[in-house]
């Protein structure tokens, strides 16, 4: 890094959810902020521009509307990057078993051509969206990064690990200093409208039925947006070993039936459910052990799942009332 400047960060898929929350943060700190992202219309792009709109006015914030699986794209984009945080992804368990190629295409060569530009650059630090479900099914609980993830079983999930794998061997053989984020259900405003809080949440505020598969035993690591962009800073600032993977999560659990009392609490309405047989490629539960992050990153989760659930409804209620929330 040019020490006159300020470091300048790739955020692949940052005009989404988590990403674009991690570009505010990033340039409320005076870093130079690159985001790649297709504005993929997996849910509807409105959002995303709503996510990224006040940043460009911001003359340390660029915004690059392209593909990471366009090689010749990502070779045209500035050449002094100090730090890639890979977000860009097609994301959700269940879209992925009716569409495992595209998953494959976007999250695998995507991934890897992510990491063929930062050896091309010399960038050294490149963090990457890895996620909960490479746990696949596993009893021991909390789920720890020296867990066996050799077993995924969604399409999702095994290009997930697949990254991980390959960040390993440009780690070794390139000198990139590469940690993979196991992220945990991820909540709080701008939340994908696919994810069942936010999908829930928009239901019942109509008075419609929401679709809950199972019996509501089920049971979630809800990780606050914001928890989860401090663990992101942390794995940018870490610098003491080559090749890590950490989990992001809240460090409990909490029971579907839970998280739709919650919801009815928090909006002050009752839900109308529609119960469904669990699907295939679900999980019954996940629970992140938490102490690696502490320990490498000082990570330490701020925000309550009920308070979480508050700031989500207030940006729910600012966003329908725009007519722009899907
Ligand atoms: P999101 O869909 O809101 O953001 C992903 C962004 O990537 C989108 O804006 C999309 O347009 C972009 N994108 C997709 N394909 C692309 C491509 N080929 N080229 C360029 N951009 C592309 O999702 P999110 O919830 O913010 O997730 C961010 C990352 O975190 C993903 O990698 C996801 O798999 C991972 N993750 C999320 C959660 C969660 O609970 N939200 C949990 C575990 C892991």
């Amino acid at each position: 890094m040019n020490n006159n400047l300020k470091a300048h960060v790739l955020i692949t898929g940052g005009a989404g959810f988590i990403g674009s929350h991690l570009a505010d943060s990033l340039l409320a700190d005076g870093y130079r902020v690159t985001v790649l992202d297709n504005l993929d219309p997996y849910y509807p792009v409105e959002l995303k521009r709503i996510n990224i709109d006040t940043n460009f006015t911001n003359p340390d914030y660029t915004f690059v509307e392209g593909d990471i699986v366009d090689m010749e794209l990502l070779n045209s984009l500035p050449d002094d990057i100090d730090m890639i945080v890979h977000l860009a992804a097609r994301a959700g368990v269940r879209p992925s078993i009716k569409d495992p190629v595209a998953y494959m295409e976007t999250n695998v060569k995507g991934t890897q051509n992510m990491l063929e530009m930062a050896r091309a650059r010399d960038v050294k630090q490149f963090v990457f969206a890895s996620s909960s479900s490479v746990y696949g099914i596993n009893p021991n609980v909390p789920w720890s990064e020296s867990d066996y993830v050799l077993k995924p079983i969604s399409p999702y999930a095994a290009s997930k690990v697949s990254g991980e794998l390959i960040g390993h061997t440009y780690s070794h053989l390139y000198g990139i200093r590469f940690i993979a984020l196991r992220f945990f259900t991820v909540f709080g405003p701008r939340q994908r409208p696919d994810l069942a809080i936010n999908k829930f949440a928009r239901l019942i505020l109509k008075g419609e039925e929401i679709p809950v598969f199972g019996d509501g035993s089920t049971r979630r690591d809800y990780t606050y947006v914001k928890d989860i962009v401090a663990g992101i800073r942390g794995a940018l600032a870490y610098k003491d070993s080559m090749y890590e993977i950490v989990n992001l999560g809240a460090g409990r659990t909490i029971s579907l039936a839970e998280m739709i009392q919650s919801i009815e609490e928090v909006i002050g309405k009752k839900a109308l459910i529609n119960r469904l047989p669990e699907q295939p490629g679900d999980v019954p539960l996940t629970y992140a052990s938490i102490d690696k992050a502490k320990e490498l990153f000082g990570y330490s989760p701020q925000t309550t799942f009920k308070q979480g659930l508050e700031n989500f409804k207030e940006w729910l209620i600012a966003s329908a009332l725009q007519g722009k929330n899907a």
